[in-house]
Order: structure tokens, then sequence, then C-alpha cells
């Protein structure tokens, strides 16, 4: 049995196990989120849009075109909340919608996507939602209404980030709502475009106050493997050097700026990467439900060796 004891601490079978890496939990839907938080995790670290917007069942552009944007706020925020309520006062980072346009395609209503030859190229991510202004309007309004009812822990997270003037645009539409980026919820970015990795310094100066690295789009665009195809799965490798570098840089860059550092991807489930970026400096890991207990031990195990070699040194 797993009992949360607050502040990076968690009792496992009697025994504290206390990390300096703080250990967070995926969420994908709300449905899952007292079970995700009786994980002991220090927080969400990716709460999904995505099914929110699907379980409405209907095109969410439809949906906003037939006069029910307000139905869409509510219900979103009922999700949000959800998520919010369980891990309160725990941070929960809540990421505007992602869904590429073969998605978006198959639900009704959405016949009117366009057909892209390689959607995870494509119209996806905060370039979308800068183009369906509404949408994201739906989603900062959802936001700032759980905000508003009490639950100060929720944080906004935008996806494939790519340029300063993303950040600066989707802050304008959230306070164009009366959302307001750092006062009323914690305001970050993806890594998930190489780019971004690149220019971190200029995306850090536009102002965010967090980063999460999304491996699993990170990992695609910077070698080039379409994530989805199975004839090349075997060269996709979330530790290839190439992405460990850039990795490197943001959690550097970010340490300079004192901007908190976090994964998402699917690589924050797997131990050999945890003990990397616990070695790198990152402040948090969020995993899957069911790896937490694994990532919270394997993070341990990592950071008392790296005390004890620290240790053994200053002996020497
Ligand atoms: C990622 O890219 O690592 C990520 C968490 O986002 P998604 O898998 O939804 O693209
Ligand atoms: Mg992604």
């Amino acid at each position: 049995p797993v009992a949360a004891a607050g502040g990076g601490q968690v009792v496992v079978a009697g025994a504290p196990l206390i990390t300096a890496t703080k250990i967070k939990v995926n969420v994908s839907m709300p449905e899952m989120a007292e079970k995700a938080a009786a994980t002991g995790a220090d927080g969400v670290g990716l709460l999904r849009a995505e099914h929110m917007i699907l379980s409405i069942g209907e095109h969410p552009v439809k949906f906003i075109k037939e006069g029910k944007f307000d139905e869409l706020v509510e219900k979103l925020a009922d999700g949000i909340r959800t998520v919010a309520a369980a891990f309160y006062p725990r941070p929960v980072w809540y990421r505007t919608l992602d869904a590429p346009t073969n998605e978006f395609k198959e639900m009704p209503g959405g016949e009117d996507e366009p057909d892209e030859r390689n959607p995870m190229l494509g119209w996806r991510g905060i370039r979308r939602s800068l183009d369906q202004v509404e949408l994201l309007k739906a989603e900062f309004l959802a936001i700032k209404k759980v905000v508003e009812e009490g639950y100060t822990n929720v944080g906004v997270m935008l996806p494939l980030v790519g340029h300063p003037e993303q950040v600066r645009k989707a802050k304008e539409i959230a306070l164009s709502v009366g959302l307001r980026p750092h006062k009323d919820v914690e305001w970050g970015i993806m890594v998930e475009v190489p780019a971004a990795a690149l220019i971190i310094e200029d995306l850090i100066k536009e102002g965010i106050d967090f980063v999460s690295f999304g491996t699993n789009d990170l990992t695609q665009y910077t070698l080039a493997i379409d994530r989805d195809n199975d004839r090349i799965a075997h060269l996709y490798d979330e530790t290839h050097p190439a992405v460990l570098k850039l990795i490197e840089h943001v959690i550097k860059v970010c340490k300079k700026y004192g901007v908190e550092t976090s994964i998402c991807g699917q690589a924050g489930s797997d131990p050999k990467m945890a003990k990397i970026l616990v070695r790198l400096g990152i402040d948090s890991i969020s995993a899957n439900p069911d790896a937490v207990e694994l990532i919270r031990k394997t993070v341990a195990q990592e950071e008392q060796k790296i005390l004890l070699e620290a240790a053994r040194k200053a002996l020497e």
C-alpha cells in the first residue's frame, strides 16, 4: 500500500521513500483521477484535454457553431475540476488540446477536417489552437471557472510550441477571457519540437514558469521517425544521444532562469530514462499511474547513489 505523506514523501510498506525529484502522474481521463491521486504522486504532470473534448461526442468546432459554447466550457470545467479536486493542493498541469486532424476526422461531425498527408507534422497543438481561438477560449474559460472556485492548483501547458510568438499570442487570448498567466495559473510549455529546445532561451524570455519534455514527439521529430510507423519502430529511441543533448541543454538553460523542468512523455515511465533525467537535474518526472511506484523507487535509489558518489569523492 502506498500512502501520500506530502512534500515528495511517500510511505511504502512502512518505510519512507523520499525523493528530491518530484514524481508526478499523467492523467488522460478525469474518471481515473482518484486512482491516479492514490498513487501518492506529487501532482499531475500532464492532464490531457483530448478525452474530455472527444467525450462531448461531437466535433468541438461544430459544437460551438451550434451555439453550445457555454455547454462546452461547463463540460471542460467538470473534467478539470474532478482532477484538480482529487489532487488539491498538488499541481495539475492541463495541456491544451492537441489532437491531430486524423483523430478529429473520426468524430461525429469531423467530415470537414482537412486530409493531411502527414497529420503529425500538420494542424495540431498550439498552432491549431491559435487558428481556432474560440476553442482555446473555451479551454481557458473552463480553467478560470475552476480556479475561481478555489482550485488554485491548475496550470496551463501549451503543446507543440516552436515560436516565442505562440506563447505571447496564447497569453493574450488567456488575458482576453480574464485568465492571468503566472497570477491565476502556472504557465508552461511542452518541449517536443527540436526548434523549441534550440531556442529555449527566447521562449523563457516570453515568460514561462515551467517546461515539460514531450519525448514522444521530441524523439519523433529529432530522429525523423514517425512514432506510428512499425517498420522503423526499432530505430525509435528516446535515449538517443541527440534527444538527450536537447534535453540536457534545456535543463541547463532552465536552471539558469529558475524555470521548472519536467517530463510527461512515455519515457518518464521508463526507469532507464528516469535515471538519466535525475542525473541531468530534472525537477520532476511524470509517469503513467501504473509506473509511479517503480519510478519513485528508481529515482530514490539513483539519488542515493549520487549522494554516495559525492560523499566518497569528498572523503577522498
Ligand atoms: C509527447 O509528445 O511526449 C506527449 C506527451 O504528447 P502526446 O503523446 O500526446 O503527443
Ligand atoms: Mg506530444
